[in-house]
């Protein structure tokens, strides 16, 4: 039987190769969403709608998180936006890792892992933690060198394309110049 893997999906087009990827390593694999860092809400929204299309091309499971916690998201980031990106990432692969452990998933991995334009090392290092923490085994593969090829796949799709990462920050750093976050 094959080991059940929980995949963090941040996006739709970061989600489709990475998938294709796990299943093919023989894996049984779920798409979990949670999403904090993705702002406003009506973005949210949008991203996950692209996600349930997804789900329903490449037929996977589709895993969405009632929760959207923003809230927590800025109370966590706040203090030290420089350093959001990591603790955007232990938020995600964090809740990842618990939801895994919680129902029966012997790996957890992330669509992240995919971007070229993610803080990699940081991610890595972020899932080794939560692993060691749940006991879920981080199923890792560096992906980035496939990042186009899961663009393709998304291409014909039509799905809603987004234009930032995900947060304010992030939207700001994207559209205004002048004056970045401190
Ligand atoms: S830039 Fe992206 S990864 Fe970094 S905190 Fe914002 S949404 Fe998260």
């Amino acid at each position: 039987m094959a080991a059940k893997l929980l995949l963090h999906g941040c996006c739709a087009h970061c989600t489709a190769y990475s998938f294709k990827y796990w299943q093919e390593q023989g894996f049984e694999v779920s798409v979990y969403w949670y999403n904090p860092n993705i702002h406003p809400f009506t973005e949210h929204q949008n991203r996950l709608e692209a996600m349930v299309k997804l789900s329903q091309e490449l037929s996977f499971e589709l895993v969405t998180e009632p929760l959207y916690q923003m809230a927590e998201y800025f109370k966590k980031v706040a203090e030290k936006p420089d350093e959001r990106c990591r603790t955007c990432f232990d938020m995600r692969l964090g809740q990842t890792a618990v939801y895994a452990a919680r129902y029966g998933y012997e790996y957890f991995s992330s669509s992240l892992f995919i971007s070229p334009h993610q803080k990699h090392q940081e991610a890595v290092f972020s899932a080794e933690a939560f692993a060691k923490e749940t006991g879920v085994k981080f199923a890792y593969a560096d992906l980035r060198k496939r990042y186009s090829d899961s663009r393709h796949i998304t291409k014909p799709l039509d799905l809603y394309r987004q234009q930032y990462c995900g947060c304010i920050y992030s939207e700001y750093e994207r559209f205004g110049k002048t004056d970045p976050p401190a």
